[in-house]
């Protein structure tokens, strides 16, 4: 069996004891062991701060960008292999493991781009220059430059390959040495990542290590930042570490959503728009075992078509093939782990007491040894009261979503829609304008991105589960609060943002340097 090491200090090392077990969720093999115990992490991220700090600091941010395209290269070059350990010890099908993994390549060959076009220059500067007084000369301007300190990435078990890859490659270009934490779970693909980009880097801009004992958020000082994805549980309990309130670590924090799709009053069945709607609300249950932090968990429908929404929902998802995603035909595999499997069983059943299920129940996984795996259907609900509070505050992190009726004005869509507490994707199917409008404004304060579905980019659109590295990634309230991507807005947060004040055309020239 493989035993994942630590990257820490540059070089390899092992923890004590037997540490964690990983498993194959299909088949509840062992798969990977991982042990963090007895490391000594505080000087791994010293190293980090000091020696991958200096060498990233001192390249332009075309430099940064030429690394960040190699990295991009290096997961090519190796694709197969790594969907394979996707497959193994994440569940993933072959198309669900390609979207974590193409999707780590592209962000990180969006970067790569990024750097190059920001060219041989070391300070970022945000907007021109602002006179200050009377005469041109005195001057300010702002700028970003690269945080003294090292960047924790904590990420969740959904996306092992993508969660590094758009953290590390906004840390990397803006200047600062990333400590990748994996989750345990699924920790293989990001293990082997990180093997694969450990020589194309300055030795400490990179390093990975289990953190089986959460002790690394409590190791951190003023300069360093955490970039976290997961629950709003583990979210809160990092808002609140002594040191990162003292010491003023950043934290971003990217949690749950109860993430809704609205079928627009205006929108007849069988037209593009409503086919639109259909393709997305059936993939984003079903994608990834419904293990996306964007997936769709509430369907708002105007009454008029919500039979029609119903039979086509159970018509495109009732023949989805459930199994292990190495067997002949499978399209849906198993949740990641046996909490997962407890959880979602357990959020069906609540979810349940107050909507009908339409579609779910029990399945029979092919290719698995009898009674193994952590597999749930597809599960649709339909439910009769679209006010129930369970409904817009659990979050069921599976195959699993609910249809509710959307009232016909667009200020109660809007109340109802933002019970959700704040999430990061809303997608919106409608070809009036007015009403597209008046959701926008309702919603987007609620939500970090907001995808509008019309008959005219029906045949483009990417889905509202896709997240782009040109465009911000992240929502409010309960989603987290945080901010990621959206191009180079994401170097934001692992830079310092100062206010430069002298004379204008020394300034000028000391962003150009
Ligand atoms: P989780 O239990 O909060 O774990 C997330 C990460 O935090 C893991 O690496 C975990 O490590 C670590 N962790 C757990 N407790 C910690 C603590 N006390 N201190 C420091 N680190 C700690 O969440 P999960 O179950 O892996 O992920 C599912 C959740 O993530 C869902 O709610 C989903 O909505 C959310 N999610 C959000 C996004 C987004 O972009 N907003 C993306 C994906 C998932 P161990 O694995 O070693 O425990």
């Amino acid at each position: 069996m493989q035993r994942m090491r630590s990257l820490l200090s540059g070089v390899w090392v092992d923890g004590q004891g037997r540490g964690a077990t990983l498993l194959n969720p299909a088949t509840e093999e062992s798969v990977a062991e991982s042990s963090s115990h007895g490391l000594d992490l505080a000087s791994g991220l010293a190293f980090a701060r000091v020696e991958g700090g200096a060498a990233l600091r001192a390249l332009t941010f075309a430099e940064r960008g030429k690394l960040l395209a190699e990295l991009a290269r290096r997961i090519h070059e190796h694709r197969d292999e790594l969907i394979e350990l996707a497959m193994t010890n994440g569940g993933n099908t072959r198309s669900d493991a390609k979207f974590d993994i193409d999707g780590a390549m592209g962000t990180l060959a969006h970067y790569a781009e990024l750097g190059a076009g920001l060219g041989d220059v070391r300070i970022l500067p945000d907007g021109d220059s602002l006179q200050l007084g009377r005469a041109p000369r005195l001057a300010g301007r702002h700028v970003f430059v690269p945080r003294r300190g090292v960047a924790l990435l904590i990420n969740a078990f959904n996306f092992p390959a993508w969660g590094l890859g758009e953290k590390a490659a906004t840390a990397l270009l803006a200047g600062m040495p990333v400590l990748c934490k994996p989750a345990t779970s699924t920790a293989v693909v990001a293990h082997r990542l990180v093997e694969l980009f450990q020589d194309a880097l300055p030795p400490g801009a990179i390093g990975i290590t289990g953190d089986l004992e959460h002790a690394l958020p409590g190791l951190l000082e003023a300069g360093d930042v955490i970039a976290f994805t997961g629950s709003s549980k583990t979210g809160a309990r990092l808002r609140v570490l002594p040191n990162v309130i003292h010491n003023a670590v950043r934290l971003g924090v990217e949690a749950d959503s109860l993430n809704s799709a609205i079928l627009g009053a205006d929108v007849e069945a069988g037209s593009d728009t409503y086919e639109l709607f259909i393709n997305d609300v059936s993939r984003e249950i079903r994608q990834k075992t419904g293990q996306k932090c964007t997936a769709i968990r509430r369907v708002f429908v105007p009454d008029a078509v919500r039979s029609r929404v119903r039979e086509d929902l159970v018509e495109r998802l009732s023949g989805v093939v459930v199994g292990n995603p190495f067997a002949d035909g499978v399209q849906m595999g198993p949740l990641a782990t046996a909490q997962q499997h407890r959880d979602v069983l357990a959020g069906i059943a609540r979810l349940s007491e107050h909507a009908n299920v339409v579609l779910g129940g029990t399945c029979r996984p092919v290719g698995v040894p009898e009674g193994k795996g952590y597999f749930v259907p597809v599960t649709l609900l339909d439910a009769p009261d679209a006010t129930a509070a369970v409904l817009h505050d659990l979050e069921v992190f599976g195959p699993v979503a609910t249809l509710l009726a959307a009232p016909a004005d667009s200020e109660s869509l809007c109340a109802l829609v933002a019970r959700g507490g704040g999430g990061l994707v809303c997608s919106m199917y409608t070809d009036d304008r007015k009403l597209a409008g008046e959701l926008v404004m309702g919603l987007a304060p609620h939500h970090g991105r907001l995808v509008i579905g019309s008959q005219k980019i029906a045949g483009q659109a990417l889905g509202p589960g896709t997240v782009m590295p040109q465009l911000l990634h992240g929502g409010p309230g309960r989603a987290g609060g945080g901010e990621e991507l959206g191009g180079l807005r994401g170097l934001a947060f692992y830079s310092q943002h100062t206010a430069l004040q002298g004379d204008r055309a020394l300034l000028d020239a000391l962003v150009k340097a």
